[in-house]
């Protein structure tokens, strides 16, 4: 048997192949003491991420933009899934009309780091415009936001994203 008989192989190599060792660890919204002013930082008149946004999936962390370019706002909830559709890894939003807080990324998919969109959907809410429904590049994950179809404003929830706190 060979098996044995291989040379090894020298310190950190194997390390340095196990994938994403070094992914960041997305902090949920719910999990800052302080909420949403734990997570936004005032440039300004307006408030903008602090972090980088994550993918909230634990075992995936994809980079979704990074901080400082998506500005807070507090507007009308979007009802992006049925609701008795949204996904284990996602929290809820509101019912609509209730109101509720999103980052703003403009003007093009070209702010993100990673992201990806659905096909055109029909808005479950109200509002006649087709929808894109924002997702995890990497891993599917979804609805985390939406855009309208060649809009140019794209609209992410601060509950469903991840925040890399430990950065
Ligand atoms: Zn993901």
């Amino acid at each position: 048997m060979a098996t044995n008989s291989e040379p090894g192989l020298p310190p950190g190599v194997l390390t340095a192949l196990l994938p994403r060792r070094n992914r960041p660890i997305p902090t949920a919204l719910a999990s800052f003491p302080g909420g949403i002013a734990d997570v936004s930082t005032p440039d300004g008149d307006s408030l903008y991420n602090k972090f980088d946004l994550l993918c909230p999936r634990p075992e995936c962390g994809s980079i979704i933009l990074r901080a400082g370019v998506a500005k807070l706002l507090e507007r009308p909830s979007i009802q992006m899934e049925p609701a008795d559709r949204t996904p284990a890894a996602l929290l809820p939003l509101p019912q609509p009309p209730a109101s509720t807080e999103w980052w703003l990324v403009t003007p093009s998919p070209m702010e993100f780091e990673n992201i990806g969109f659905s096909k055109p959907v029909a808005p479950l809410s109200s509002g006649d415009k087709q929808l894109k429904l924002l997702l995890c590049a990497q891993c599917d994950l979804g609805p985390l936001g939406w855009s309208e179809v060649d809009g140019t404003e794209f609209w992410l929830a601060c509950s469903r994203v991840g925040y890399r706190a430990d950065s």
